[in-house]
């Protein structure tokens, strides 16, 4: 297999890592199955190196991803600042793990940048910011588990992977690539997928954990959202579902309910870009999908302080959920030849 990791950075973190050191890795707000993934498999390796290891989230995560080998030992800073702010003080070593910027840590941006500790970035998004003093950052990998996997190869320890790392990684793999069907998903990545399996990786068993995880209320929701609430502009080549934070009362949400349901719009024949905008907090968190060259990331980035991959981003907006749709439409129009071309 081909490895990323250059020696040049490697050698002085692995020479770092000879002895027991504080660790603390940490990932982006709201994290999803790769950052989960990644955050605990990278976890289950140090330790089994023989780190003093914590892993300190900046929010909670979707209850589909609570079955993660360890996820009782995750910290999550938001309810947990007395525990989490000494370690993250204290810590010698710090994995930032599937973000590049560390505005995306939220509330913990500051904990972040005051810490004393060596930053290590393990990222596959685009334009990492330069704080860190080890900066893996691979916009071509799949995923940050794909990378945590790369990682653990150069170190020349893949013999270290177990059931518990090696399920830890097949989830964030299977998820970032919506199980394995995106171009970013090479041949290469299938052999680490392989590897993984033959490590303990209960495959079947990791599918059913997070994609049949469905709650009466969330499969209702769906169902509203796709009746009542998807739009399609057939002019650009694109469809939208919005959502309100009293329509998600109406059905009970629960963190991670909507993800997902802006594939369903992308999903459907000869649309190229497709878009979902949740109220939360006081503001509209929008999901982004393409397919093809259109980027989402350009246009998230311009217009939505947003940013993420070419075919998958994330923005907001302070508007209302109306004014935020009326404003996307404005935008439709200034990509209307590259929408329907
Ligand atoms: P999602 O729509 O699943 O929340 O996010 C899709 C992708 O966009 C993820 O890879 C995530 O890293 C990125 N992303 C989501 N929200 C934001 C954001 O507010 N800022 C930036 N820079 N990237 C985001
Ligand atoms: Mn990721």
């Amino acid at each position: 297999m081909t490895n990323r990791f250059p020696d040049s950075s490697l050698i002085p973190l692995f020479e770092f890592l000879k002895v027991s050191r504080r660790i603390v890795i940490t990932t982006h707000h709201k994290p999803d199955g790769d950052a989960m993934g990644s955050s605990l498999g990278l976890y289950h390796y140090l330790i089994k190196r023989g780190h003093q290891v914590s892993v300190i989230t900046p929010s909670d995560y979707p209850g589909f991803l609570y079955w993660l080998p360890s996820n009782e030992k995750v910290i999550n800073y938001e309810f947990q600042q007395t525990v989490a702010k000494p370690l993250i003080e204290n810590a010698e070593l710090l994995f930032c793990l599937d973000f590049n910027s560390l505005r995306r840590v939220e509330t913990m941006e500051n904990e972040l940048r005051n810490s004393n500790a060596k930053k290590v970035l393990i990222d596959h998004h685009l334009d990492p910011e330069p704080v860190f003093d080890f900066s893996f950052s691979y916009a071509d990998a799949c995923s940050t588990c794909e990378l945590i996997y790369d990682f653990i190869l150069a170190l020349k320890d893949t013999g270290l992977v177990d059931k518990s790392i090696a399920e830890c990684l097949y989830c964030g793999i299977m998820t970032d690539t919506n199980s394995f069907r995106y171009s970013s998903m090479k041949a290469e990545t299938h052999r680490t997928v392989a590897a993984l399996i033959e490590a303990g990786a209960e495959n079947a068993k990791i599918h059913e954990m997070v994609y049949d995880h469905n709650t009466e209320n969330r499969l209702r929701l769906l169902g509203y959202a796709l009746k009542d609430k998807l739009k399609v502009l057939p002019e650009y080549n694109t469809a939208y579902l919005s959502l309100s934070e009293s329509e998600l009362k109406g059905f009970n949400f629960k963190s991670g309910d909507t993800e997902g349901f802006v594939n369903y719009a992308l999903s459907i024949e000869g649309i190229k870009v497709a878009a979902f905008f949740n109220e939360k907090d006081g503001m509209i968190k929008i999901s982004f999908r393409s397919k093809g060259d259109f980027s989402v990331k350009d246009m998230s980035a311009q217009y939505f302080e947003g940013g993420g991959h070419k075919n998958a981003s994330g923005g907001r907006s302070l508007l209302s959920l109306e004014e935020t749709e009326i404003r996307f439409i404005e935008i439709l129009k200034k990509y209307k030849s590259e929408l329907t071309s």
